[in-house]
């Protein structure tokens, strides 16, 4: 099992020399968050099944294809909205703490609090109090595989749409990611990357925690970070998230971004082609990995939309090795569907 394997140059995503002057380029909120699972079944019963996320695309590790990806979201996976899970079965509990993205939060309508409580409690889902914080009231849960979750609920969540029809009523559905919280020993040098670098500003603070917006403060565009002195390092494995991706509006930028932060001595991977979106990746200085996605080309590329999810999807460069994959894969059942739709 490989967490993070160099990457295989043969999946390069290669552009054409940018000869013109790039202004300086943005990030446009969270894009996604991609965690590690150990069972995929009781990872899809409870992100498809108890939080009502739509799974939009089921396909492999394209590092590690002997393992899925699943990817869940809004109805059509847009950026922003999405979590995505690399499942591993056999590999060790990891262990929160410093220099990790410690908490997920989703955006929820401000009068589905008390939807959300009655699902927890009827799911015999261990949960806090709904708590104040920033002027928004949360509710912390942890998932199966013990990573922390946490329900938002703010009014401007109606300026997103949940995924219709899933198996939470539409006006109680979660509408997109929105924010993470990053726990560091020290927070100063993140702090610094996210706000003289990336273009984050502050917005508010809490107690031991600032929270930063990449644009206007809206849902899905905060990044938290909590000063934890003295707190134990974390280690990434199940239960844990594996990295945080932002969003950048196309590849222009995104090469524009390579360039950047390679110039601050940053090790930035090559761009890869992750077939729904590119990307580059590189550890900002309190030991997070980061990575810069593009909204395009989306998840409609090789499925339609109603078709989501429904079908285990490889690039092009592993469909020769489907029925290897297919014999390696452990059976699922997927969201809604009877055992002879199990793949
Ligand atoms: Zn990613």
């Amino acid at each position: 099992m490989i967490f993070l394997k160099p990457p295989r140059t043969d999946l390069i995503f290669c552009l054409a020399p940018i000869e013109k002057e790039i202004s300086m380029p943005e990030i446009i909120g969270l894009h996604h968050v991609t965690a590690i699972a150990a069972d995929p079944q009781r990872n899809i019963d409870f992100y498809a099944g108890f939080l009502g996320l739509r799974l939009v695309k089921l396909t492999v590790n394209f590092d590690d294809p002997g393992a899925y990806h699943l990817y869940y979201g809004d109805g059509a996976g847009h950026p922003g909205t999405l979590i995505t899970f690399f499942s591993w079965p056999d590999a060790p509990r990891g262990r929160q703490g410093n220099g990790q993205v410690a908490i997920t939060g989703f955006t929820i309508p401000q009068d589905a609090l008390g939807f959300w409580i009655d699902r927890l409690i009827e799911h015999h889902i261990p949960h806090e109090n709904p708590t104040r914080r920033f002027d928004e009231t949360f509710i912390a849960f942890k998932d199966p595989d013990g990573l922390m979750i946490e329900l938002v609920a703010h009014p401007r969540s109606m300026e997103r749409e949940g995924w219709q029809q899933g198996p939470i009523p539409a006006p109680q559905a979660i509408r997109g990611l929105h924010n993470v919280t990053i726990w560091q020993e020290n927070s100063d040098k993140t702090s610094d990357l996210l706000t003289k670098t990336m273009g984050f500003k502050i917005l508010e603070r809490d107690n031991t925690v600032a929270r930063y917006t990449a644009t206007d403060g809206s849902p899905g565009t905060l990044v938290d970070v909590r000063a934890n002195p003295g707190f134990w390092r974390g280690s990434v494995a199940v239960g844990t998230v594996h990295h945080v991706a932002y969003r950048t509006p196309d590849d222009e930028q995104q090469q524009s971004w390579h360039g950047i932060l390679t110039d601050l001595d940053y090790q930035v991977s090559p761009i890869m082609d992750r077939q729904y979106f590119h990307s580059i990746y590189y550890r900002e200085p309190g030991g997070v990995l980061f990575e810069i996605a593009t909204d395009p080309p989306g998840f409609a590329t090789d499925e339609p939309v109603n078709k989501l999810g429904t079908h285990l999807k490889l690039p092009p460069w592993l469909e020769s090795e489907r029925s290897t994959i297919q014999a390696i894969l452990p059976p699922i059942r997927l969201p809604g569907a009877g055992d002879a739709d199990a793949l």
